[in-house]
C-alpha cells in the first residue's frame, strides 16, 4: 500500500473531531487516506470496544478513507515505549504515507500528546535503515500537527467549507459517545450531542473565519512554508 495521506491519533473519534474535513477534502482531490487509530478507546465511559469498532469504521466511509486500522496500544495509558513505537514504526512501512497527520504535541489528555511523540517517533523510527523490524526502510516526507484544541496560532488553515455537512455525519457515527441509547432520559448524555455538534460548529467557524471562509480546520508544521507564486496567494488582507 501507498497512502498519499495518513492521520494518526489517540483514540477512534480523535481524527473525525479535529481533521475529518481536510481528510475527506484530500480524499475528493483523489488522494488515498488513512486513519491509524493507536488505541480502541476501551477506557471510554461510553460504548464497548465492538461498537466503538463499527462505528470508526462507518465514520471512515463518511470521510472515503481507503484504510483504517487500529493498533490497539493501552487506552490511558499510551506510551512512547519501545513496543508502541515499533508498532508505529511497522505500520509507517506498511502503508507508506508521503504526509501524516499528529495531534498537537500540547493537550490536556495525556493521551493525545503522548499520541504526537508516539507518532513522531515512529515516523523516525520507521527510516532507519538497521532497525530490526520487518518492511522496507521509510520516513513520510512531511508531518502536521492538527491543533484544533489547542490554543496556538496556526501555521494554516484548511478550507472544508464544502466537507463540513459530510465531516459531520462522521462524528455523528460515534452514536455510543455521544448520542443516548433509545429510550434513555434527556441527562447529560443527551446534552453532549447538542454541545458537542455546537462547539465543533463555533471552532471550524472560528478557524474559517482566520481566512476569510465559512469552515475551517487547523494546523501547525514546524518548518516554514514555501511559497512559488506570491501573485496568487489565497486569504485577503484587506
Ligand atoms: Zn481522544
Amino acid at each position: 500500500m501507498k497512502l498519499d495521506l495518513l492521520a494518526m491519533a489517540a483514540h477512534p473519534d480523535d481524527v473525525e473531531l479535529s481533521c475529518g474535513g481536510t481528510m475527506l477534502k484530500m480524499a475528493e482531490a483523489g488522494y488515498a487516506t488513512g486513519i491509524v487509530d493507536l488505541t480502541r478507546g476501551e477506557m471510554g465511559t461510553r460504548g464497548d470496544v465492538e461498537t466503538r469498532r463499527r462505528e470508526a469504521a462507518a465514520a471512515a466511509r463518511w470521510l472515503r478513507v481507503r484504510h483504517r486500522e487500529s493498533l490497539g496500544l493501552p487506552d490511558a495509558h499510551l506510551a512512547a515505549d519501545q513496543r508502541s513505537k515499533l508498532a508505529v514504526a511497522r505500520v509507517i512501512r506498511t502503508l507508506r504515507p508521503r504526509c501524516v497527520i499528529l495531534p498537537y504535541w500540547e493537550a490536556r489528555h495525556p493521551d493525545h500528546y503522548t499520541a504526537s511523540r508516539l507518532g513522531y517517533e515512529g515516523c523516525f523510527l520507521a527510516g532507519l535503515k538497521r532497525l530490526q523490524l520487518e518492511g522496507e526502510p521509510y520516513r513520510p516526507f512531511k508531518i502536521l500537527y492538527s491543533t484544533a484544541y489547542a490554543r496556538v496560532r496556526p501555521t494554516f488553515v484548511v478550507d472544508i467549507t464544502k466537507q463540513f455537512e459530510r465531516r459531520s455525519k462522521a462524528i455523528a457515527s460515534y452514536g455510543s459517545q455521544f448520542r443516548p441509547p433509545a429510550g434513555a432520559r434527556k441527562t447529560k448524555v443527551h446534552l453532549a450531542i447538542d454541545r458537542l455538534t455546537e462547539e465543533m460548529e463555533l471552532l471550524a467557524r472560528y478557524y474559517g473565519e482566520m481566512i476569510g471562509v465559512q469552515y475551517g480546520e487547523p494546523f501547525v508544521v514546524k518548518e516554514l512554508m514555501q511559497v512559488e507564486d506570491v501573485v496568487a496567494l489565497p486569504v485577503r488582507s484587506i
